[in-house]
């Protein structure tokens, strides 16, 4: 069984990451980005009041992140497993999963960090063009990262797993993967 959590800077290749881990692992990839993003494009109630934030680069509330991430989580595919892509972005919505998941007798396993510095990831994000990759708004989400993610790699030291996240795909889930063999 694993449960883990991916964390890194915006543009580290989390994604990416994720989406080919989840399949190696067999367990369900969870991106908060991507729920919001389905909820934007299907134009539901929720999407129409999380798009200003996505759009300018700040986080979406945490009682509506919070809320969408457990409903998530009570969902039986994660039984086996999860692999959570972009949340908890900040201490409380740390407090809340750790809440949860101790609620149903489950806890994470390890939090890999992709680490990227920050020019590399900012250059990448300007050759992606996704809605929210203008100039500004990645380095609002470089900034925010900075200030409300950054101090998660502190909280969740003891089951940190860094791993280098510059260089090939199939190279850094290689990386992932054998990090997380390896751990202690
Ligand atoms: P991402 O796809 O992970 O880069 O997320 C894109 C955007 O979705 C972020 O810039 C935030 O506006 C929002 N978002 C994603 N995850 C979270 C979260 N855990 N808490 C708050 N906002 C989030």
């Amino acid at each position: 069984m694993t449960r883990l959590l991916l964390v890194g800077p915006p543009g580290a290749g989390k994604g990416t990451q994720a989406g080919v881990l989840s399949e190696k692992l067999a367990i369900p990839h969870i991106s908060t980005g991507e729920l919001f993003r389905a909820h934007i494009n299907d134009q539901t109630d929720l999407g129409r009041s999380v798009k200003q934030f996505l759009d300018s680069g700040q986080l979406v509330p945490d009682e509506v992140t919070n809320q969408l991430v457990i409903e998530r989580l009570g969902e039986p595919d994660t039984d086996g497993g999860f692999l959570l892509d972009g949340f908890p972005r900040n201490i409380g919505q740390a407090d809340v999963l750790g809440k949860y998941l101790a609620e149903v007798d489950r806890q994470l396993d390890a939090v890999v960090q992709l680490e990227v510095d920050e020019e590399v990831v900012v250059s990448r994000l300007l050759s992606r063009g996704r809605a929210d990759d203008n100039e500004e708004v990645i380095r609002r989400r470089q900034s925010v990262y900075r200030s409300e993610t950054a101090p998660l790699l502190e909280y969740y030291r003891d089951i940190l797993v860094k791993v280098d996240g510059v260089g090939e795909v199939g190279v850094i889930t290689d990386r992932v993967l054998n990090a997380l063999r390896d751990r202690t």
